[in-house]
């Protein structure tokens, strides 16, 4: 299932995919859950199941999309320098363990809304990623079963400042200005992807191709990252890992590539779908 969080303009909602259409499973649902997260922890995802053959309520054109969880508790756990191009192209060395810094939820938007270049920064780049979304609670789990605490997998643009990221040894500052990054465009549940790591992830700038890469090639993969996570907290249904880019994001560049105003960034995954937004400068800047 294709697993989408919206707003209609007067209310949010979720719901299924089907062609360009949308079953309207928080509507029919009759408010019983105030979201997918929600729907997650319940382990209720049988009940959006058995809704699949409905026909359509919404069309994908009548709404604006959210983040496929957009709920601010969400703990979204980001993984820096996890291929081997991306960590080369930064100048950085293998990390012993994976580098995990978070993103708060109000950093990220959802497919086709503008990601906003602050006042303070021109130096914005794109960062093509797999996101994993947590289905089932995770602590201290071994790789061997990380897989099946996963409900399903999305695309996400880790936009970032870089002069903001190179700031400290901690990356906070340069990826949480608002609306800097995107995530979605739904969440495709694992029925559908046994195994992330046979994806392939191509980010596109204005049509043209910039990160290419095979997931197989995480430096860290899935399991081990799910595992790694577990030691440390508690992943609830809902929360989100970011698994890292490839190579060929701007910064890495000679010059460097910066993302602005009239750009669009698109992050494609096969199997799961095309993330797409344009850059806007934040109103009111320079
Ligand atoms: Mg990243």
């Amino acid at each position: 299932m294709r697993l989408i969080s919206f707003t209609t303009g007067v209310r949010t909602s979720f719901g299924i995919v089907v062609g360009d259409g949308i079953i309207d499973a928080g509507a029919r649902l009759a408010g019983e859950f105030e979201g997918l997260r929600d729907v997650l922890a319940a382990g209720a995802l049988n009940l959006l199941r058995g809704m699949e053959g409905l026909p359509a309520d919404l069309a994908l054109s009548d709404v604006r999309f959210l983040p496929p969880i957009p709920d601010r508790a969400t703990k979204i756990l980001c993984v820096g320098v996890n291929y081997l191009p991306h960590i080369k192209e930064m100048g950085r060395e293998p990390p012993e363990h994976p580098v995990v810094f978070v993103r708060f939820a109000d950093s990220l938007v959802g497919h086709l809304e503008p990601m906003i270049r602050p006042r303070e920064s021109v130096q914005y780049d794109y960062e093509g990623e797999l996101a994993v979304v947590i289905g089932r609670a995770a602590r201290r789990v071994p790789p061997e079963r990380a897989l099946e605490h996963v409900a399903g997998y999305a695309c996400f643009n880790d936009g970032t400042l870089r002069d903001y990221q190179r700031r400290g040894p901690q990356w906070t500052p340069g990826k949480n200005f608002p609306r800097s990054g995107a995530f979605g465009p739904w969440l495709v549940t694992t029925d559908e992807i046994a195994d992330p790591a046979a994806l392939t992830l191509t980010t596109r700038l204005n049509g043209e191709t910039v990160q290419h890469e095979r997931v197989a090639e995480l430096y860290f993969d899935v399991p081990q990252l799910i595992a790694y996570c577990s030691t440390f907290t508690v992943l609830e249904p809902g929360d989100v890992i970011a698994t890292g880019t490839p190579g060929g994001v701007g910064a890495g560049r000679e010059p460097p590539l910066w993302i602005g105003p009239g750009d669009r960034v698109e992050v494609e995954i096969d199997g799961i779908g095309k993330l797409e937004n344009p850059i806007v400068d934040e109103p009111d800047a320079r």
